[in-house]
């Protein structure tokens, strides 16, 4: 579907956000708390992180205010668009004891109501079209995510400003979105490129004082396209896929091993890792239960445990697990990597492990 391309001033996106409101969407958008930039409730523009940009680096992140009118001139904080199609914690069922001694189980299903969200940038549009294939095209459709996904509305915003951790060009996910969003914005000094490539991201427009988009405009967006694109984190040019797998029992794997607490971060921030766990939580009244799934990592030890024994036992096994599954048998499963170069795991390891330099020490040690 050709897109339609218009502009619209600054000063009206309070006004087209009270019309998304009005419409009956749940709008979702970024905010500044808790030191970083998370995405939520989103009823007024003066939520957004308006005139804050970033510093990140492995294992570091700061935000500083310019005092810039510009909305969106930062880079990905550690929350995706994940948790608002595949929730961190929720209950799948619950039983109950009746008082003859049967036990009845009932599905339970969260509330969703029509969510749009505001401010996904390329890397978070390409992870939902790789988790969408994990949840929504393989023999079991899951039901939570399906009832969320039919749901959501994505607004993105094409990135401006990527931070050194990121390297989204060179997994050809960003920094423009190819595709995935309804509707995409660019943000300029005076307002906004909106394209919408979907019958959803049309139906947004509708109502909204456009403009039509000037050459000037157009000239100004591809410089920031060119100016995004130049990233100095890249991924190694060499394949991956089938060098990690060949590098199985490489003492890089003990090595990098020795600096990774397996805590799980890196996992938890990215947008694509589907890993979870189930447990039952039983009530105090001894007759009724709730089952829960929850987020889980490749780097717990309970991950692994099958049948009495925990397979992957030693930290070096968990790191394997997790770069061998991400680039090279993710390939297998869904035809791509599993990493769209958002840099989330590379900020947010608490000890600064890069997962490019990571994958960059079995090419090197190759030649040595
Ligand atoms: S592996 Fe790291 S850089 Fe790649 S998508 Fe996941 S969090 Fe982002
Ligand atoms: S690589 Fe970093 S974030 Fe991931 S488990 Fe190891 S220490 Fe934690």
């Amino acid at each position: 579907m050709k897109p339609d391309r218009y502009f619209f001033q600054a000063s009206q996106f309070q006004q087209w956000l009270d019309s998304l409101l009005k419409s009956g969407y749940l709008c979702i958008g970024p905010q500044f708390r808790d030191g970083t930039i998370i995405y939520d409730d989103l009823h007024s523009v003066t939520q957004l992180p308006q005139g804050m940009t970033d510093q990140q680096a492995p294992g570091s992140y700061s935000l500083t205010n310019t005092h810039s009118n510009r909305f969106f001139d930062w880079a990905n904080g550690p929350q995706a668009v994940k948790p608002f199609l595949f929730a961190a914690r929720e209950s799948l069922w619950s039983s109950q004891q009746s008082d003859q001694g049967g036990i009845s189980f009932q599905e339970t299903r969260p509330d969703i109501c029509p969510t749009l969200i505001i401010g996904a940038r390329a890397c978070d549009v390409a992870a939902i079209k790789i988790q969408d294939q994990h949840f929504l095209q393989q023999e079991f459709v899951d039901p939570y995510y399906k009832a969320r996904r039919d749901n959501l509305v994505v607004v993105a915003v094409n990135c401006s400003h990527p931070a050194d951790t990121c390297f989204c060009y060179s997994t050809g996910d960003g920094p423009f979105v190819h595709e995935g969003a309804d509707a995409v914005l660019t943000e300029l000094d005076q307002g906004f490129i909106i394209e919408a490539s979907t019958q959803q991201g049309k139906r947004l427009l509708e109502g909204m004082p456009l403009e039509k988009v000037t050459e000037e405009q157009l000239n100004q967006a591809d410089l920031i396209r060119v100016k995004a694109s130049n990233q100095q984190r890249k991924l190694p040019d060499y394949d991956i896929r089938a060098r990690l797998f060949n590098e199985l029992n490489n003492d890089a794997w003990h090595e990098i091993a020795m600096r990774c607490l397996s805590c799980g971060n890196c996992t938890m921030v990215c947008p694509t890792c589907f890993c979870h766990s189930e447990n039952d939580v039983s009530e105090l009244d001894g007759k009724s239960a709730t089952h829960y799934r929850q987020w889980d990592s490749c780097f717990t030890q309970g991950h692994s445990y099958i049948h009495g024994i925990t397979i992957r036992s030693e930290i070096s096994q968990r790191y394997r697990q997790w770069l061998t599954h991400k680039f090279s048998t993710w390939h297998e499963q869904y035809g791509r990597s599993g990493c769209v170069g958002c840099g989330r795991c590379i900020t947010w390891c608490p000890v600064g492990i890069d997962v490019t330099e990571s994958v960059a020490h079995f090419q090197e040690r190759r030649h040595v």
